[in-house]
């Protein structure tokens, strides 16, 4: 009886030492999603079933199958069963604080750049709405699945301030126009704001500075020079307006200018690799080959574009050329969304109507355009955009159980035309779960319900009247 009894407990020891062991051997890590179907979307768009991402820190630190979980732990452990892992989706265009103005102009407004949005912008701004309202932007974009965004607007620190307090990453693009505006008393003051934003946020871990030229025909040729040689100092990038509308090169007001906007930009010597354009829509093939020449990015922005009856991009063109394109959804009074699920449709449907062909833009393309595309086009592909080891942890899981995600045969298909922001479950930002369960961790809607609601009853009475007026200016697209 003693010898099997020590026996016994030998064997206790010995197992439970091995148990020991092997728990020893794990490697730490902060947190670990298991379960899900992973897509990758790297360079062979890999897909893992019942896959397993570690993260440590902001980083991926291992991607693979279930056997990860012998070599990992973490305290925060995600199951993702049912659901489907991806990269953040980047919304490479938009003016997010304009989402305190969204669903207003609504009327059939033809000239709605001129005689609404700035006008609205110039009577409503301030430091305080633009914190506001870029809270509740972020919000959306954290509950629909967007993790980086690039913006074109005014104060950029209170939409750091913002943005950061929500938890989502963005590069942010100071705005220079040629008429005084909310943040810059002078014409051309952005260049100025610019300078204490970049340098106050050059080395921040979400935020990207940016320089904002509006467009070729609101920021002049010395100014658009000025703003390329500042860039290349403080190695920034720039984002413009470029090829919207179908006239825009008669609206630029130099007598050098060239044929088209993305060639006025090449002839005075600021089309580069730090350039972002958003739309892109009424490009020549010769427009393009600068383009790709000068490694420029370029946000597609379907849906803004058929809502404004713009055009449609040749965005398919682009795609196939390798070049740098994302997508963008434009501003929330362009758009009205600031998440990419409708854009995804849009983005593959108007192509297919555009080149007659139904065969083109499938959506596991379309979502390697929401996704590394869009980390293309904002020259970040090396840190954000698929799920690889090394790069940033920003990864979203979407549900599959909701009576809209089912059947779910094909996830590139079931994201593309089944999937809405409330399917989103999960965001993790820079390795920071910042929504679980759908349950924001961060910032909630209860935090701003109350600044939201004061901002739209201070800008209701005036944008009507507005509407009245607006709605009798003449078209510049006429
Ligand atoms: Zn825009």
């Amino acid at each position: 009886m003693k010898l099997k009894s020590l026996v016994f407990s030998i064997s206790v020891i010995l197992l439970s030492g091995c148990g020991l062991a092997k728990e020893k051997q794990k490697y730490n890590a902060d947190v670990i999603v298991n379960n899900g179907q992973v897509l990758t979307i790297n360079s062979t768009m890999q897909i893992i079933d019942d896959g397993v991402v570690v993260i440590k820190d902001d980083q991926i630190i291992a991607l693979g199958t279930v056997e990860l979980l012998n070599q990992y732990q973490a305290p925060k452990m995600i199951d993702a069963k049912d659901g489907i892992v991806m990269p953040g989706m980047i919304n490479a265009h938009n003016h997010l604080p304009m989402i305190a103005f969204r669903g207003l102009g609504e009327e059939g407004i033809s000239n709605r750049l001129f005689a609404y949005f700035f006008p609205l912008e110039s009577e409503m701004l301030s430091r305080e709405l633009i914190y506001n309202a870029t809270k509740l932007g972020t919000i959306d974009l954290a509950q629909s699945g967007v993790t980086t965004y690039a913006d074109m607007y005014y104060h950029m620190d209170e939409m750091a301030k913002a943005t950061k307090e929500v938890g989502l990453r963005a590069v942010l693009g100071e705005t220079v126009i040629k008429f005084p505006v909310v943040d810059a008393k002078q014409p051309y003051g952005g260049i100025e704001y610019a300078k204490g934003f970049i340098e106050e946020y050059q080395n921040d871990p979400l935020i990207t500075p940016a320089y904002a030229p509006h467009a070729v025909y609101t920021v002049s040729k010395e100014k658009l020079q000025e703003i390329n040689k500042l860039s290349e100092s403080y190695d920034v990038p720039v984002l413009i307006h470029v090829a919207e509308f179908p006239n825009e090169e008669t609206r630029i007001k130099d007598p050098t200018q060239a044929k088209s906007p993305v060639e006025y930009l090449d002839e005075i010597g600021v089309l580069d690799e730090r350039v972002v354009i958003a739309h892109g829509i009424h490009l020549s093939e010769h427009d393009q080959v600068l383009l790709k020449e000068a490694d420029a990015g370029i946000s597609y922005n379907p849906m803004a574009n058929a809502k404004g009856a713009t055009g449609i991009a040749p965005a398919w063109d682009m795609y196939r050329a390798d070049m740098r394109i994302g997508l963008g959804t434009d501003g929330p009074m362009s758009s009205n969304q600031v998440d990419l699920w409708r854009t995804l449709s849009y983005a593959a449907n108007m192509q297919r109507l555009k080149n007659s062909d139904r065969t083109i833009m499938v959506p596991e393309q379309v979502i390697e355009m929401a996704t590394i595309g869009g980390a293309k086009a904002l020259h970040m592909e090396n840190e954000l955009g698929s799920l690889e080891v090394g790069k940033k942890a920003d990864i979203i899981i979407v549900e599959t159980q909701s009576a809209n995600m089912m059947p779910n045969y094909d996830p590139y298909a079931t994201l593309v035309y089944q999937a809405n922001p409330s399917n989103v479950d999960t965001t993790i930002v820079n390795g920071e779960v910042i929504m679980e369960n759908r349950k924001m961790l961060t910032v909630t809607l209860d935090d701003i319900r109350d600044s939201v609601e004061q901002f739209e009853s201070n800008i209701a009475t005036f944008a009507k009247e507005l509407s009245k007026k607006a709605i009798k200016s003449k078209s510049l697209m006429d």
